[in-house]
């Protein structure tokens, strides 16, 4: 399973959810046997040299990658979720998105001190959502160890915004 292999499985959905918006539609990938196991076997390539403890993924296809490349690597899964839909103690970071502003929350006791975190996503954009994740890991006293992504729309930067921070994606556009 290559890299242009994946590409062929994303779909490009124009004007949604905005006008303007290319998504990028990685339903068909993870539907598709063959494409699923490939993505998580590279994601998982890249993520187990740098032996996290954690994966931190927001929803909802945060936790679709998330939660099977936790299971390969054998390690927790975190999730980033919208407000008011965790049942503990949270603390919260606020973003803007290429479409709009959003705020994320995880458990306050869900890492700690010297906890290894691979920050995790499908897409990384304009790398808003990337940055809140990895201002939470680090407000709890957590490490990132990387940045991984499925796919990244390289002209909108979005690395700029989470420099300093070991950043990987499958597939660029
Ligand atoms: P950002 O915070 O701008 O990096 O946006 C990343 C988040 O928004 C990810 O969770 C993506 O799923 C979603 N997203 C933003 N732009 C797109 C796009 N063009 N296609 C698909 N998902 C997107």
């Amino acid at each position: 399973m290559t890299a242009d292999d994946l590409r062929a499985k994303v779909r490009d959905v124009p004007d949604f959810p905005r006008p303007g918006i290319v998504f990028k539609d990685l339903m068909p990938l993870i539907a598709d046997p063959a494409s699923f196991r490939g993505s998580i076997d590279l994601l998982a390539d890249w993520a187990r040299p740098r032996q996290p403890d954690i994966i931190l993924g927001a929803e909802a296809r945060g936790f679709i990658f998330g939660g099977a490349l936790a299971y390969t690597l054998g390690c927790g899964f975190v999730p980033a979720r919208k407000p008011g839909k965790l049942p503990w103690q949270t603390v919260e970071a606020t973003y803007d998105l290429e479409y709009g502003q959003d705020t994320l929350q995880i458990h306050a006791d869900a890492l700690g001190d010297g906890t290894r975190v691979i920050v995790l996503d499908d897409v990384l954009a304009t790398g808003g959502t990337a940055r809140a994740k990895i201002e939470l890991v680090h407000r709890l006293g957590g490490t990132v160890v990387g940045a991984l992504f499925v796919v990244e729309l390289a002209f909108l930067h979005g690395r700029d915004r989470i420099e300093g921070v070991d950043v990987h994606s499958l597939i660029s556009y």
